[in-house]
């Protein structure tokens, strides 16, 4: 049996990719995924279910996570990089914040030379994805398979409305849609957990999309390569129970995330010729950029003892209701920066108040490249954190915000003592940045490690309809080939190269 396409990968954006494709019947369309899937709704775990576990003590873990490492900085030590193994990927067991890049996002990665990304081009597509349940209007949709709600202010709990308050005392303007174009300011987080149900890819697209003949789902189906004859993809081969398959397509579609895509390319022949040459793996197309380029959020977390009146919130919290965007002093970038109020059970006995300062817009990158020529051994993640004095400088100024987000007036009841960092680091520039490096983190949205680019860009891997440069009949979708981190969470930007490149194949068939 030949297929017309193979997607690999059923997450954000291959979950998308397939569903669309599918809608013409007359494709047949085959979705490998590694991880199990769970058709009907009733017998979906409940850690995929509900937005649980998604705190500063992130608790993913289990069969749906498929548990990576990776190192943070210089001065880091390991760190867990969770990413979803399950249908609808990373998207069911993510934190459900559904943030949109900003259109200054977009104008950059038009600006260098993917103009069929402009914000103009994108808008449709962003309003394709949502059903947004509290606003209308040009900028929204309304038809869309995944459902978005923001939480009314009144469930805030204690220590967000007081981080809500001291916001708006220190200036901040209030924002009651971070999905508004021109959105800054603080403001309650749109969600895709309406009712408090996870809506993810698998959820919201392939439920929809699942009864379809022409679309073939296999789960537990880990793909190894890619195989071609000469520089056209011809098919994939599967590892499914013990054995081997290898399965025909006309087009072949990798939607693998930014981790596990490059490491299938580069184990396909595709990659930085000299790092492929160490393991004896031949050559297709050598591309020195596949698992560079690696872009993410960096985030610390600043906590804070509470007072043994404080009202904690219960454990079981669900996802972050509320964050402050803002920009840096003198900053080259719009909203470059992210605050969020989290309560950690995890830290002393009684548990601390922590603010999350995270920068949406780092200059540093980091690499990805092959341990092994074994698919199940994982590449190293070299995030590379911090690596950019400009980074430092603007996390630095974040550090020293959220101490005085803690010392406005709604928090005087709340707050006893500082935990981290202790007040002689956060007075010193370079004890702060020590302390930055050893404890810098990713916020989980790695991305651009197989970066899309004109072919004059040598470090560009695919051109801007996501076909891989110097091989015939494959393409990448998914939140590798993004140039570079958005000023938001990744799940949205993720889906939106689902619909984007689903409609470039259509387009070019
Ligand atoms: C803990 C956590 C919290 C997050 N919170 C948020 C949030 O609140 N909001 C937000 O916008 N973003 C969030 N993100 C990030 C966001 O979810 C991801 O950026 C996005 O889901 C990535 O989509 P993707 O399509 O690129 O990859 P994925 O969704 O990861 O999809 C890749 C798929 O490919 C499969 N796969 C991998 N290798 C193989 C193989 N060899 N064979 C077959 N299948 C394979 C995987 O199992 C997976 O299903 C979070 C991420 C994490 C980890």
């Amino acid at each position: 049996m030949k297929y017309d396409k193979i997607v690999i990968g059923a997450g954000s954006a291959g979950a998308v990719l397939a569903s669309r494709l599918s809608e013409d019947p007359e494709c047949s369309v085959l979705l490998l995924e590694a991880g199990p899937d769970y058709p009907k709704f009733e017998e979906l775990p409940s850690d995929l279910k509900h937005g649980w576990g998604t705190g500063p003590d992130i608790v993913v873990g289990g069969i749906h996570d498929w548990q990576y490492t990776g190192i943070a900085s210089k001065l880091s030590k390991a760190m867990p990089v969770p990413r979803g193994k399950v249908t609808g990927g990373t998207s069911a067991i993510n934190g459900q914040v559904f943030l949109r890049p900003l259109p200054e996002d977009f104008e950059r990665w038009a600006e260098w030379g993917n103009d069929r990304w402009s914000f103009e081009e994108c808008l449709p597509y962003l309003r394709k994805i949502e059903t947004d349940l509290d606003y209308d209007g040009d900028f929204h949709g309304q038809n869309g398979p995944i459902l978005v709600k923001r939480h009314p202010l009144e469930s805030l709990t204690d220590d967000q409305q007081a981080f809500y308050e001291a916001c708006q005392f220190l200036g901040y303007p209030t924002n009651l849609d971070h999905n508004m174009p021109d959105a800054t300011g603080v403001g309650p987080y749109p969600l895709n957990n309406p009712d408090g149900i996870r809506f993810s890819t698998a959820l919201g697209y392939l439920s929809q999309s699942r009864h379809r003949i022409n679309l073939t789902i296999r789960a537990n189906c880990v793909t190894r390569k890619i195989l071609f004859d000469g520089d056209k993809a011809i098919g994939v081969e599967v590892m499914s129970g013990e054995e081997i398959f290898q399965v025909e397509g006309k087009e072949i579609i990798l939607s693998a995330g930014a981790i596990a895509t490059p490491q299938i390319l580069m184990l396909s022949g595709i990659g930085p010729k000299e790092s492929l040459s160490q393991f004896n793996i031949d050559i297709v197309s050598d591309l020195p950029g596949v698992g560079q380029n690696l872009r993410d959020h960096p985030t610390v977390h600043t906590t804070w003892q509470p007072h043994s009146t404080f009202n904690k919130p219960e454990q079981k919290i669900g996802p972050q209701k509320v964050a402050l965007r803002y920009t840096s002093k003198d900053s080259k970038y719009q909203n470059d920066m992210i605050m969020i109020m989290r309560f950690s059970h995890e830290i002393g006995d009684m548990g601390a108040l922590m603010i999350s300062v995270g920068i949406y817009l780092a200059d540093s990158t980091g690499e990805i490249s092959l341990q092994s020529d074994d698919i199940g051994t994982q590449p190293l993640l070299d995030y590379n954190l911090l690596d950019q004095a400009y980074d430092l400088e603007r996390l630095r100024d974040g550090v020293r915000l959220a101490d005085e987000i803690a010392k406005a007036p709604s928090f005087e009841n709340m707050v006893m003592s500082r935990i981290s960092p202790t007040e002689k680091v956060l007075e010193n520039n370079d004890l702060l940045d020590n302390w930055m490096l050893e404890n810098v983190l990713t916020m989980h949205h790695i991305s651009g490690t197989c970066k899309m680019g004109p072919s004059t860009d040598k470090m560009a891997v695919v051109n801007q309809y996501g076909s891989v440069y110097g091989t015939r009949h494959l393409r990448l979708a998914d939140a590798s080939i993004l140039p570079d981190c958005p000023r938001a969470n990744t799940n949205v930007a993720a889906m939106l190269v689902g619909e984007r490149i689903s409609d470039f194949i259509k387009a070019s068939n």
